[in-house]
């Protein structure tokens, strides 16, 4: 509702057409859409329900120190925050884990483990729009607390796998990753560099950092020239280039040199064959996988529809470890975020056949000395449980049956005054046009 204030202060609308429009990144969705939208919905939410999980909801905005406590004041470039009027700074969430992290350490840490969470919610990000990349968008996603052996670990990786498939996408990429491992290999081809020589800590994080970001751009170029830079010598250059192609237990072995990895490695190639038993039978070993440090650990996967091209990516998890930061009781925790937007747009490019909306019946009127009885008749039909729309515009015939058409309606109920009199209504089958006198009671059977 506009203040007195604001009345006075805006210009007429035909000024200021420009302000009007939809904020750069974010949409508007048609009905067509929504139904799209609730379908996919509905599919992720049962498939998540199937495996355990139960859905919690958190606020869209929080304190900005949530996001910035792990991944450090630069996130605020790629954040909406904002100082609200009692100077708080506050962000719009970017993401979901770590607001569910800050509830499970408030309020849930007493619940039995493990414990099963599911999110849906629109999510906010300065990021530059394009085709799968808003700045407002929605994901859909997991979190399991309090487990972390390989059937965990397999499970969790299945939900997100069937989460997606069961939507109807047909092609999709699922790759495992280790980032002990490949943290490993990045520490140990630096060691003789001059930035862990002689270097400052700082200068050796952001080396690493550099590198991790890289690799995650799937820039390799770019990953052996910053070695270069950094003093690696091309033999080890080329010996880690090889330690992250090494896509089976055996050779990733062979490049493990620290005690207490071997056992990890274990438990990443146990949780991938267990993958199988959970129907999940193309997942493939990729040390490439290089999900930002400051926040995952251990196994982390992706997920992705290679026909949407550059922005890919459907899904992406793995473990981390948020809870400490928080103030709790450290337990292992692992989770998966699906970009809802981008499995429809993956299912529109696939060509995928969506459900249409329609509903079971469209009550049409006849004259405007029927109009009581209609709106009787339908109310009559929707209390027995049909779908029902009743024509409310007082027009023709043939244009009642033309929005009938529009809304995909089964049947049409035409009720006209001659057929009331022996209590009877004409029905007719959209798709055949056949018609039948059909007393009011009875109607309900027809459908
Ligand atoms: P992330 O939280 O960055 O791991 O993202 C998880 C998933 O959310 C990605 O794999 C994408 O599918 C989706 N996603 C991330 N950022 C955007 C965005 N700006 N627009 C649409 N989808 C996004």
């Amino acid at each position: 509702m506009l203040t007195s204030f604001t009345k006075k202060r805006i210009k007429p609308y035909f000024i200021q057409t420009d302000v009007f429009k939809l904020p750069r990144g974010t949409r508007d969705f048609t009905p067509e859409e929504m139904q799209r939208r609730r379908y996919t919905e509905n599919s992720m939410m049962t498939t998540f329900q199937k495996f355990g999980y139960k859905e919690i909801q958190t606020p869209i905005f929080e304190n900005l120190e949530l996001f910035t406590a792990k991944s450090g004041a630069t996130i605020i470039d790629e954040l909406y925050s904002f100082k609200d009027k009692g100077d708080r700074e506050l962000a719009l969430r970017p993401e979901l884990t770590a607001p569910v992290m800050r509830f499970y350490v408030d309020k849930l840490q007493m619940e039995p483990k493990p414990l099963k969470l599911f999110y849906f919610g629109n999510c906010f990000r300065y990021d530059r729009p394009q085709k799968g990349r808003y700045r407002e968008f929605w994901q859909m996603g997991c979190e399991l607390i309090g487990a972390s052996t390989p059937e965990a670990m397999a499970e969790l990786i299945a939900l997100a796998y069937h989460a997606i498939k069961e939507t109807g996408l047909k092609n999709i990429n699922l790759r495992v990753g280790n980032l002990g491992y490949l943290n490993q290999q990045v520490e140990e081809t630096l060691s003789s560099s001059n930035c862990y020589t002689t270097g400052s800590t700082e200068l050796k994080n952001n080396t690493k950092s550099e590198i991790f970001r890289l690799i995650d751009k799937e820039d390799y170029e770019g990953v052996r020239n910053k070695f270069k830079e950094s003093g690696v010598i091309d033999k080890k250059i080329i010996k880690f280039m090889d330690s992250i192609d090494a896509n089976n237990i055996e050779d990733l072995k062979k490049f493990s040199v620290k005690p207490g990895l071997e056992q990890e490695l274990e438990r990443y190639n146990k949780t991938i064959n267990l993958l199988k038993k959970f129907g999940v039978d193309n997942a493939r070993m990729e040390m490439k996988i290089a999900r930002g440090l400051d926040y995952y650990s251990g196994i982390v996967f992706e997920i992705d529809a290679p026909i949407l091209g550059a922005e890919k990516q459907l899904c992406g998890g793995g473990e981390y470890k948020l809870v400490p930061l928080f103030g709790g009781k450290e337990t292992p925790t692992a989770g998966f975020a699906i970009g809802f937007d981008r499995t429809i747009l993956a299912l529109e490019s696939e060509d995928f056949t969506f459900p249409k909306e329609t509903v079971d019946v469209c009550v049409i009127p006849l004259s405007n000395a029927v109009i009581d009885r209609s709106l009787e008749i339908a109310s009559d039909l929707r209390n027995m449980g049909a779908m029902v729309d009743v024509d409310l515009m007082r027009r023709g015939v043939s244009k009642s049956l033309k929005y009938a058409a529009s809304l995909h309606s089964k049947k049409a109920v035409l009720v006209g005054p001659k057929e009331l009199k022996k209590n009877s209504v004409i029905i007719r089958d959209m798709d055949s046009g056949d018609q039948k006198l059909v007393e009011v009671n009875n109607v309900i059977y027809m459908l």
